[in-house]
């Protein structure tokens, strides 16, 4: 099968290679990639060279099973030819991490990746994937829609930490950073608290407007209750420190850059809360699923650029220098 393996040594470090097609045991089941979404988390492996050589990125998949043995379809319910999504972890459900809604942190959540990743023909789903973590897409839904389960998931986490939905009386929310993890929580933010004040705000004209184009407000005033700091540049975290009110929660969802410090005095004085959020939980990926599917979530104006697997690397290169908002590797 074709992939696409990570050479830091290549002019664009993604090399389409011939590989073996995993194959079908007992407990497993092959999936055909259909589509994945470019996460922002591959873009800063590769581009810090962060993976080791040889692996296969890729993970906000949707596929139809190709392969599956007559016990895991029996045992778990799936049928070859269905199309699914599946997160890429698996948590063990069992340690301190698990058991207090912080999955993503679990020794096995992290060891469980799907095999061999996603940016290629064909991976293969354990039986814990198929468990815990394998979703039947409905079929009114396009495979690009499908692929934001797991970023949605992520950002539906994101909002469950920043103690928003249980919030007593009226707060004000800013989203700083209009990728697409930024138009995803503020969107969020919008279905589950619509009587908040919600601003959302990037420094590239294009992202406004298309934040404008889902309705969302694109002002910036000031004393924030909750800030989502969804943009990693120095001016991002100072941004965040000053806007926040006292007593605020400042959401951390982004690789912020080395050069960029919160100031810890505007921690101490306003008592703000800052904290991180990364990896879902198993529920989000359901309620994501839902969220899409019923369409209180939109995502399909969130992919800019839509590649195959001949030309990936350009046009992650090419999203990154027009400014686009998200790649979208396509293998129909
Ligand atoms: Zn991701
Ligand atoms: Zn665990």
């Amino acid at each position: 099968m074709k992939a696409l393996i990570y050479n830091p040594d290549d002019e664009l470090k993604l090399e389409l290679q011939e590989i073996e097609k995993p194959k079908l045991t007992l407990t497993n089941a092959i999936i055909a990639v259909k589509g994945v979404g470019v996460c922002g988390s591959d873009l800063v492996k590769i581009n810090q060279n962060l993976v080791s050589r040889g692996s296969i990125l890729g993970h906000e998949m949707v596929g139809i099973i190709d392969e599956i043995s007559d016990a895991m379809s029996k045992k778990y319910g799936f049928d070859q030819g269905d199309r699914i999504v599946s997160s890429h972890h698996v948590p063990c459900l069992n340690c301190k991490f698990c058991l207090n809604q912080q999955e993503s942190l679990c020794e096995t959540f992290k060891k469980s990746n799907f095999f061999p990743g996603a940016f290629c023909e064909y991976l293969e789903l354990s039986e814990r994937h198929l468990q815990y973590t394998v979703q039947k897409v409905p079929d009114h839904l396009t495979n690009e829609e499908a692929s934001f389960t797991e970023p949605l998931a992520c950002c539906i986490k994101a909002i469950e930490r920043s103690g928003l939905k249980n919030y007593q009386g009226k707060a004000k929310v800013l989203v700083l950073g209009l990728g697409s993890i930024g138009l995803l929580i503020a969107q969020l933010v919008r279905f589950y608290r619509n009587d908040f004040q919600l601003n959302c705000f990037d420094i590239q004209d294009s992202r406004l407007k298309l934040a404008q184009l889902l309705d969302l407000d694109t002002c910036l005033d000031e004393d924030y209750d909750f800030v989502f700091l969804a943009a990693g540049a120095k001016a991002s975290v100072d941004t965040a420190l000053k806007l926040a009110s006292r007593g605020a929660t400042i959401i951390v969802f982004a690789s912020v850059n080395s050069d960029a410090v919160f100031n810890n005095n505007e921690i101490y004085y306003k008592e703000l809360t800052v904290l991180g959020s990364y990896s879902p939980n198993l529920t989000n990926l359901k309620e994501a699923l839902d969220l899409i599917s019923s369409k209180k979530i939109l995502v399909d104006k969130l992919i800019s650029h839509k590649a195959n697997l001949e030309n990936l690397a350009e046009k992650i290169l090419e999203t990154k220098n027009q400014n686009g908002i998200k790649a979208y590797l396509s293998l129909i």
